[in-house]
Parts: C-alpha cells; sequence; structure tokens
C-alpha cells in the first residue's frame, strides 16, 4: 500500500494566497473625543523617517478595490515608535465616514512619503515660536511640542489653539497639560511651553479668535509677554483657507515674512484640509 505522504505533491497542498494591502498598517488604539473628533495610533513602517510637523497620506481601501486616501499631519514626534493621527469626522465624508469606525486590529493604508512645511528647518533660529491652530490643525503642533528639538531651538513655545466648543480643546489640553511630567520628555518642556486656547461659540475662561487675540494685543496681556517681534519670534500656522490668509495678514502686520523648507523666514502656513 502507498504511504499517504507519497501520493501528495506540493501543488496538491499549496496554501490559497490571502490578498494583502499595499503599504498596511495595524491600528493599536482609538480614542473618540467628540462626535465630530477622534485620536488613534497605527504601527510605524521600519523605514519611515519624518521631520515633526510633516504629513502622509493615509486611508482605507474603498469599494472599488482602489485605496482612497487623504492627507493627514502625524501628531506623534518623529522619535515614536508609533504613529498617532487626530482626525475629524465628516459624517458623508468618502474617508471619515468610514474611517471613524476604526478598531484595535483594523488595518489602514499609510503611504510613507512624508512632506510638508511646519517644520523648524523653514524658520530662521529665534527665541519665542508661535504655534496658530484650529480645530484639527493641532495635529502637526501635537508632534512638534513632543519633540525635544522645539526646545532646543526656541526659550519659550506658545501654542494658541481655537474651537467652537470647549470638548473639542480636549485632546490637545490633556496632551499638553501631561508634558511637563512625561517621563521622555518633560524635562525639555516644563516651564517653556504656554498654552492659550479659546473658543469661539461655547463660553469659556479664554474665549475669541486667534487673530483678535493678536490684533487687540489680549493674549500678551493675558500672558504677560511682549508683543511678537520680527527680531524674536516664529510662527506656524495650521487651520482652515480662512484662518490661514487671515493669520498671513496679521504676522506681516507685525513684520513676520513667509518662510519655506528652500528659504526660511519667520513664518509658515498649512491648510489643514481643502474646503
Ligand atoms: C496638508 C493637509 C493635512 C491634513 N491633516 C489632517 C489631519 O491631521 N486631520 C484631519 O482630520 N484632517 C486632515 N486633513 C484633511 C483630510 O485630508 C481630509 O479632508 C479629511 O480626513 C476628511 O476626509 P473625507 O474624505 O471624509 O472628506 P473630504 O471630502 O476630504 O472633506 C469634506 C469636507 O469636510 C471638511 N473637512 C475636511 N477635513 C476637515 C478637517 N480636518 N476639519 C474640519 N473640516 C474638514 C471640508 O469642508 C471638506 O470640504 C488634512 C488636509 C491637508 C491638505
Amino acid at each position: 500500500m502507498m504511504h499517504m505522504t507519497e501520493s501528495l505533491t506540493v501543488t496538491e497542498i499549496s496554501v490559497p494566497k490571502v490578498p494583502t494591502l499595499p503599504d498596511a498598517q495595524t491600528v493599536t488604539a482609538v480614542t473618540h473625543w467628540t462626535d465630530r473628533l477622534f485620536s488613534f495610533r497605527v504601527s510605524r513602517p521600519q523605514s519611515l523617517r519624518f521631520r515633526s510637523g510633516e504629513f502622509v497620506m493615509i486611508g482605507l481601501m474603498g469599494e472599488n478595490g482602489k485605496p482612497l486616501l487623504r492627507a493627514y499631519s502625524i501628531a506623534s514626534p518623529s522619535w515614536d515608535e508609533e504613529l498617532e493621527f487626530y482626525s475629524i469626522k465628516v459624517q458623508d465624508g468618502p474617508l471619515t465616514s468610514k474611517l471613524q469606525h476604526i478598531e484595535p486590529g483594523d488595518q489602514i493604508i499609510l503611504r510613507p512619503k512624508p512632506v510638508g512645511t511646519l517644520v523648524l528647518d523653514a524658520l530662521l533660529p529665534g527665541k519665542r515660536l508661535w504655534f496658530f491652530a484650529t480645530g484639527t490643525g493641532l495635529a502637526p503642533f501635537a508632534s512638534l511640542m513632543r519633540d525635544p528639538e522645539t526646545y532646543e531651538r526656541y526659550d519659550e513655545v506658545i501654542m494658541m489653539h481655537t474651537c467652537r466648543d470647549v470638548a473639542e480643546l480636549e485632546y490637545g489640553r490633556q496632551l499638553v497639560e501631561s508634558l511637563p511630567e512625561d517621563p521622555l520628555i518633560g524635562e525639555f518642556v516644563a516651564g517653556k511651553l504656554r498654552y492659550y486656547p479659546t473658543t469661539t461659540r461655547e463660553d469659556s475662561a479664554q474665549m475669541g479668535r486667534i487673530t483678535d487675540n493678536l490684533t487687540s494685543g489680549k493674549v500678551f496681556a493675558d500672558l504677560g509677554i511682549a508683543p511678537i517681534n520680527p527680531e524674536t519670534d516664529r510662527g506656524m500656522v495650521c487651520g482652515s483657507l480662512d484662518l490661514n490668509t487671515d493669520m498671513k495678514t496679521v504676522l506681516e502686520g507685525f513684520g513676520l515674512r513667509e518662510g519655506a523648507n528652500s528659504d526660511p523666514a519667520e513664518y509658515v502656513v498649512e491648510k489643514a484640509f481643502v474646503g
């Protein structure tokens, strides 16, 4: 009698091929902050190097079998083992109507080609660095606020973040408040990071638009600091097209000039979304 294994050939026992997603990364954590905002962490491709403040394309496989990708700022710092993102939930948005349902263990697509203008190299040296963000525009600064290089280059870092409601500030507030105690970077941050959150709709301790609080001088009075000066101050802006346009006027009114990776100057701007 023929032995069972002798009748088997390699082709007869071949394993069916499981299709693998190109550039797939695994979701490790998801936090829902409001019905419009969530953050999540994913595994980091070993080859991915980026500068804090840059963005990448991420997404999900569409129903037509093609990747559905959108630009996302990396919210984690360049030294982190994982990648963090801070996201809007647009109820009829092609990507985020689905992305908001991801859970740990799920896979997303991540193209490992980081780019962007909100990088320390695009600014000339200075003493004070201002981060100006509305909504999810906080994301690139969540990265830069956790990068020791930010504090090596500047004596003082001021994070201005504006949302409509108090709950929408919470991701940023918890991050900023935890940093001085952080075992890895607390020693760089402590005493250097100032936080100026405001709301525009719901009543809170500090209210108003970033542009108004700068032009009225309220933020300087509240923080007990000198107004923005091109000799000492540098700025990074991330918000809606309207915020970015208005902030250019305000910062140029203080004498700052727009810079770029190839031509560093006193401030840089990036869109938080295309709207
Ligand atoms: C350089 C860059 C970086 C970005 N980084 C982030 C990020 O870190 N986090 C993030 O959530 N989004 C970010 N975006 C926006 C992101 O690319 C998508 O637009 C967003 O994920 C919604 O995708 P969607 O397919 O669901 O809807 P889309 O069709 O892309 O957008 C639908 C509409 O929703 C509104 N919208 C989109 N994104 C936002 C937002 N973030 N805040 C408020 N309104 C919005 C706009 O009015 C837009 O026209 C970034 C965009 C750019 C250009």
